[in-house]
């Protein structure tokens, strides 16, 4: 009997539609994201807070270019790390490997107390570590799918839940913890998600079959399991790939380096997210609540926390369901995890409510952007699955012009503050709208970007293609990060607001250009859709 999906036969038992082995990565990416987003919440607050509060009292813009340099580093790896994933190591070992790295690199900044080099020690592991990692996993989620249609878009929505889920919790627990424990536990604590998903990985590896073995690996796999049929299915499809001419394959590749190069402007403006935003989340606006003002704050925080629980906890037990019987050990790691995730969330949310009064923490804001992503991703996925879904560069466009408009809002949100003030009490609300046009905007283009790499490059390049994509961040966040830094010069010489309108314009001339390459780009996709 033809399988489905890719993978073993276990992973043809499906979780909401689609095959387990996606809920399998879905933790693992999440548990991965949880500790990169936990601990970037923290870095810059942890770079400018003084010794005395055990920071190291550095200059903001020497902490935003170093958040540059670092959230920059990380994406230029994966272009190597898919590379190696292709040609030699296979991506399941490299998804292991990179995790293993990162473990080690969170353990690293948790004990930078000890000497401040192994806060550098633990920075170079976790851009080596995420090189190996991100674009390996995001392929091994195209290549549970057989077809290319909506079916893997709607896998990669997920998938891209998965990763806000993490991130969510990661900024909310680790920045919390960091922000009112201290730092050090803060950095701990995104290790031990790290270490925990990444034995839930290792330990259900097999339920991927075929997919993310070594090219050597394949072989050997050919030769054990006498799938005559899986291997008529593969043999078909080399027929296929040769028989696309090379003048398509050239086109499709320029169409992901196309999307690469407009998703720098989406991103360098995006990312201010960690950095300059988080800036005037933290020094001009008004967090101090009291009375009704932070009793309704202590309930909707509860609310948006343990309702995004709640659901990820329930996509668990599903998970369970299916693949507890074969997996008891990895099922029992990742059970873990969620028991020790939840008393952290409880103790949290009943310290908080003990307050009389209650400081917004600033990383708090970032937040907002994976919790919107986790409500509004499914609306999305349906609207692309509708008669309304727009084209590839045209969804590009939309996500374009509306992270410009969110820092419409906060630049006119900032109108008020005087040239050079190095504080201000500007309403939540600004930072809230612009929060909300982002991640509109993020689902227009990351998870679309994905699908779309995973689709337009030609099989034995997909590792290489999705390091390609992550360059752009690369280039994006160090760029953002480099004009982040620049936050107080042009803020004394022009106003907060022109500088927030830097970000404002550029993304909205990209969206521009994007439309008017819609015609071309949707040519050379040749019929990729
Ligand atoms: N938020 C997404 C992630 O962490 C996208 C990040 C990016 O590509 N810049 O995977």
């Amino acid at each position: 009997m033809e399988f489905k999906f890719g993978g073993s036969s276990t992973n043809q038992k499906t979780v909401l539609g689609h095959p387990s082995g996606l809920f399998v990565l879905f933790f693992t990416e999440m548990w991965e994201r949880f500790s990169y987003y936990g601990m970037r919440a923290l870095l810059v607050l942890f770079l400018v807070s003084s010794i005395m509060d055990e920071g190291w009292g550095w200059e903001r813009a020497d902490a935003l270019v170093l958040y540059g340099w670092y959230t920059g580093l990380v994406y230029i790896t994966p272009i190597i790390g898919g590379f190696i994933a292709d040609k030699f190591v296979g991506y399941r070992r490299a998804v292991v490997l990179g995790a293993f790295i990162m473990t080690l690199g969170h353990a690293s900044m948790a004990l930078e107390g000890f000497t401040p080099i192994f806060f550098y020690v633990g920075l170079t592991f976790l851009i080596i570590g995420n090189g190996l990692f991100k674009p390996n996993i995001s392929s091994m989620v195209g290549q549970l799918y057989k077809t290319q249609g909506k079916e893997k878009d709607a896998g990669y929505t997920i998938f891209y839940m998965g990763i806000n889920s993490g991130a969510f919790l990661g900024i909310l627990l680790c920045g919390y913890i960091g922000e009112n424990i201290g730092w050090h536990y803060g950095f701990g604590l995104a290790g031990v998600f790290m270490f925990l998903g990444m034995l839930q990985f290792y330990f259900t590896q097999s339920i991927f079959g075929k997919i993310g073995l070594s090219p050597k690996q394949i072989e050997d796999f050919d030769d054990v399991v006498e799938d005559g049929i899986e291997k008529i299915g593969d043999n078909i499809e080399d027929v296929i790939e040769e028989a696309e001419s090379s003048i398509v394959v050239k086109d499709r590749l320029i169409v992901i380096g196309i999307f690469s190069l407009f998703v720098v402007f989406f991103w360098w403006a995006f990312e201010q997210a960690g950095g300059s935003m988080t800036v005037f989340a933290a020094d001009y606006t008004d967090r101090a609540l009291v009375g009704n003002a932070a009793l309704t704050f202590k309930i909707v925080n509860t609310i948006i926390t343990v309702v995004p629980m709640l659901v990820i906890t329930w996509v668990l037990v599903l998970l369970f369901r299916k693949t507890f019987s074969k997996f008891a050990l990895a099922n029992t790691f990742l059970g873990i995890s969620f028991i020790i995730i939840w008393g952290i969330v409880i103790w949290m949310l009943k310290r908080e409510f003990k307050m009389d009064a209650t400081e917004v923490p600033a990383s708090w804001f970032s937040v907002l952007n994976s919790l919107f992503i986790i409500l509004f991703a499914p609306l999305f996925s349906k609207i692309w699955q509708s008669k309304y879904n727009p084209s590839g560069p045209m969804k590009f466009a939309i996500g374009l012009l509306l992270v410009g408009l969110g820092f419409a809002a906060l630049a006119y949100g900032s109108a008020s503050i005087p040239d050079g003030a190095k504080t201000a009490s500007v309403s939540l609300m600004f930072l809230v709208i612009a929060y909300y046009l982002h991640t509109m905007g993020e689902l227009c283009v990351s998870p679309v970007g994905l699908s779309y790499v995973s689709k337009l490059a030609p099989m034995k390049l997909v590792g290489l293609m999705f390091g390609v994509w992550f360059t752009a961040n690369f280039i994006a966040n160090l760029l953002g990060g480099i004009t982040g830094s620049y936050i107080d010069p042009i803020s004394e010489e022009y106003g907060l607001s022109t500088f927030f309108l830097i970000f404002t314009i550029i993304p909205i001339v990209a969206a521009i250009i994007m439309m008017l390459l819609n015609p071309m780009m949707k040519r050379k996709m040749h019929g990729v859709r």
